[in-house]
């Protein structure tokens, strides 16, 4: 099967700074991939250099087109969907306008209004906020509603940059289970960039394992999550 999304050997510049250095790294269709790394190794940046939000050397491809000369905008119109970290909503807007707004790029209102629904089912707290703005809702719930927004796209590949950062573990599972879920049903590719390592291990297939901006270790989760060096440096055992 031809993978989702594939970086070659992909360099990233901060200006005249490079923070990353030859990485290679596949996603294949409907599956989680984790990206693990520790503080400044390169997560973030990978997942930028994908949505073409920072200079970048090396190939891009979804299936099958580089991102060469690709903007921001277009991944979207591609089907990347980014959640960054701090999640990125839009504070002084209600719930369900930052839905109505996820799905920008779409003309097929019916559709729009039965995927804002959908989004109230997987998460029933939105549902009961949706005229609520999204400044105000707790943290869980405004990485429920950075998730839904991506999704509002109708995405082949999501971008999730650590969901679990300063969420209650139960709240993290609730979310990580909609993700796998979605995952599966809808053939939808997610790179998972997690401090959480023990949680993105055990619902992603496969791992990569970053380190100064390079990949350090790649395999199946399970192997990667068995690995001595990955159990000392991020799964503390
Ligand atoms: P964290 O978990 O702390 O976010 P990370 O693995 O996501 O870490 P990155 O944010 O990708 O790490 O950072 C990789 C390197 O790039 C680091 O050395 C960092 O200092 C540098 N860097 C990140 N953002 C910028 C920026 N806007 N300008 C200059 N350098 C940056």
């Amino acid at each position: 099967m031809e993978s989702a999304l594939i970086l070659d050997r992909v360099e990233a510049f901060y200006g005249k700074t490079q923070a990353l250095f030859g990485v290679s790294l596949r996603l294949e269709p409907g599956t989680i991939t984790t990206l693990l790394g520790a503080n400044g190794a390169g997560k973030t940046t990978t997942l930028r250099a994908i949505s073409r939000t920072i200079r970048t050397q090396g190939n891009i491809s979804i299936g099958g087109t580089s991102l060469a000369n690709v903007r921001t905008e277009k991944t979207v119109r591609m089907g990347v969907a980014h959640v960054p970290d701090g999640r990125g909503t839009f504070t002084a807007l209600t719930v369900e306008e930052n839905l109505w707004l996820g799905a920008y790029p779409r003309h097929d209102r019916a559709e729009v209004r039965k995927d804002i629904e959908l989004a109230y089912e997987r998460f029933p707290k939105l549902g009961e906020r949706r005229e609520q703005q999204a400044g105000t809702l707790s943290g869980g719930e405004q990485q429920m509603l950075a998730i839904s927004r991506a999704l509002m796209l109708r995405p082949k590949i999501m971008l999730l940059d650590e969901p679990s950062f300063g969420l209650a573990p139960m709240i993290v599972t609730e979310i990580l289970n909609v993700i796998s879920e979605i995952s599966r049903k809808d053939q939808l590719s997610v790179l998972l960039v997690e401090q959480n390592a023990n949680l993105a291990l055990s619902i992603s297939k496969y791992a990569y394992v970053i380190e100064s901006g390079e990949i350090l270790l790649e395999g199946p989760s399970e192997e990667i999550a068995n690995n001595d060096g990955v159990r000392k440096a991020y799964l503390g055992h």
